[in-house]
């Protein structure tokens, strides 16, 4: 750890979700780790997955569950698995505002870094004089990508262009209306601030995204990620976001005992609910492909009176008897980042979320798109399109969040295709998983001493350093 003489006193703001939380709080760890005094303000049940140090620590506030009607210790999105649920949460993380404002009053630190969702932390930091740094989550590429889709009309269905982009992408459908009204507005305050810090390194998302941002917007963007590599050891991966319900032992014996690049890692993220008939048609790819498998399907709660054979319909008929060796199905939170990181995991068919994109190119694994909603479709294109390092499964519903569940299937044929152009080994497979690598290797030389973002991370902090110091007692 470096030593610092006059540390910066830092608080950070994360939204209640484990794509929010994960990635910030790790983040958090990075200035930790150079000796500055981080503190992340959460609530109870949240802080229970994050480990309090010297340097980091956490203040926690009460969550208003009661006034929500949230069950006890439900304070995290990924505690719901519904739209309305999913509304009192972000309610409920509303109502925290005042025990925020008044915390930062009594004690104000040298920076306020917040999740986007937080918009009126813009007055607060201005009432306080301090500086506010935004995150949300994204890629600084799917940021770019929202600022030119801003000047297409709001009512646009179909496929379209991204206009004035650095490269040229088109996509098979429009973002949903109501998705660009919650968010466009969002993204307003998200400029006013004093930087946006982006879990990514400028490398992916190109040196051409980091200068048209800049020169379109006038604003700034700190790449200081991969955030996921602020953790070293099998445990600090394994330990992330929620408790797995596979053993950091069981998960990694069972890989062990299956050759180099021979399985397909598959998720969607914390929050997707694919209807039953999606999931049966994603077992038959799996099936068919003879492929090893690991699947993480969310847990969902069975009504009481449900009949023992009416449950799981979502599995083809002794699917599990057939497939025992082949594969493990997981149901609920998986260690990801330990699972991406073993040599076995050949692919990863994956929701697109930011958090799990950046995660697969940390460990060099390439990737099956299956975008759902939200920044996800434009994140699909960085892969494919840009860095080559996947390829498509030809999703094109565009769903409002990841609560809703789509009607158009992709059915198992597409599914098995796009999965045996990664693991084939044929010419294609070849160079994709070749890029994935080189990404890979360059996602670790950026957060090590002289690498991008450890660099981007000391230029942050010289420069939050003068403004504390230039600042009128
Ligand atoms: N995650 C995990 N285990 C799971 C599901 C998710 O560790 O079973 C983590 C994943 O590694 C990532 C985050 O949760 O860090 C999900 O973020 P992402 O942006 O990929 O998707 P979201 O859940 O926000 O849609």
């Amino acid at each position: 750890m470096d030593v610092e003489d006059h540390p910066l006193k830092l608080y950070f703001i994360p939204y209640l979700a484990a794509g929010h939380m994960i990635p910030l709080c790790d983040i958090a760890q990075f200035f930790a780790s150079r000796g500055h005094h981080v503190t992340v303000i959460t609530t109870p049940s949240n802080a229970q997955h994050l480990k309090p140090s010297h340097n980091f620590r956490l203040h926690t506030l009460q969550f208003p569950s009661q006034e929500v009607g949230l069950p006890d210790g439900v304070e995290n999105l990924t505690g719901v698995t519904d739209i309305y649920n999913s509304y009192k949460i972000y309610t409920a993380t509303m109502l925290l505002r005042q025990s925020i404002e008044s915390f930062l009053e009594q004690d104000p630190p040298d920076c306020v870094v917040a999740d986007f969702l937080y918009p009126w932390v813009h007055d607060l930091a201005n009432k306080l004089r301090i500086p506010r740094l935004v995150f949300n989550g994204f890629s600084l590429f799917s940021i770019c990508a929202m600022e030119s889709v801003k000047t297409l009309s709001i009512h646009a269905t179909g496929p379209f262009a991204i206009p004035d982009f650095p490269h040229h992408i088109t996509l098979r459908s429009s973002p949903p209306k109501d998705s660009r009204e919650f968010i466009e507005p969002l993204l307003a305050m998200a400029l006013k601030s004093d930087g946006f810090i982006i879990n990514n390194f400028v490398e992916l998302d190109g040196e051409e995204y980091l200068s048209h941002y800049e020169r379109t917007t006038g604003h700034k963007a700190w790449h200081l990620g991969p955030a996921c590599l602020a953790r070293r050891t099998a445990l600090e991966k394994a330990e992330r976001g929620a408790k797995s319900v596979l053993s950091m032992q069981e998960c990694v014996s069972w890989l062990d005992s299956k050759q180099v690049n021979s399985v397909v890692y598959i998720s969607f993220g914390s929050l997707c609910y694919f209807p039953d008939k999606q999931l049966y048609e994603i077992a038959c790819a799996i099936e068919a492909s003879g492929y090893g498998f690991i699947w993480v399907v969310p847990e969902k709660k069975e009504k009481e009176e449900e009949k023992e054979e009416e449950k799981e319909k979502w599995l083809p008929k002794g699917f599990e008897e057939r497939n025992g060796e082949k594969g493990i199905i997981i149901r609920g939170w998986a260690p990801q980042v330990l699972i991406l990181n073993h040599p076995a995991v050949g692919a990863f068919l994956t929701h697109c979320g930011w958090n799990s994109t950046v995660e697969s190119v940390a460990a060099g694994v390439p990737m099956v798109t299956w975008p759902v909603h939200s920044d996800q479709f434009y994140n699909e294109k960085l892969i494919t399109q840009v860095r080559g390092i996947g390829v498509e499964v030809g999703a094109d519903e565009w769903n409002l969040s990841a609560f809703f569940e789509s009607e158009k299937l992709v059915d198992r044929a597409c599914i098995e295709k796009a999965m045996r152009r990664i693991m084939d080994g044929a010419d294609e497979s070849l160079l994709i998983r070749r890029r994935a690598k080189e990404f890979g290797k360059t996602a670790i030389q950026a957060v090590q001493e002289g690498g991008s973002s450890f660099n981007n991370l000391t230029a942050l902090i010289d420069y939050l350093k003068q403004l504390r110091n230039s600042k009128p007692e």
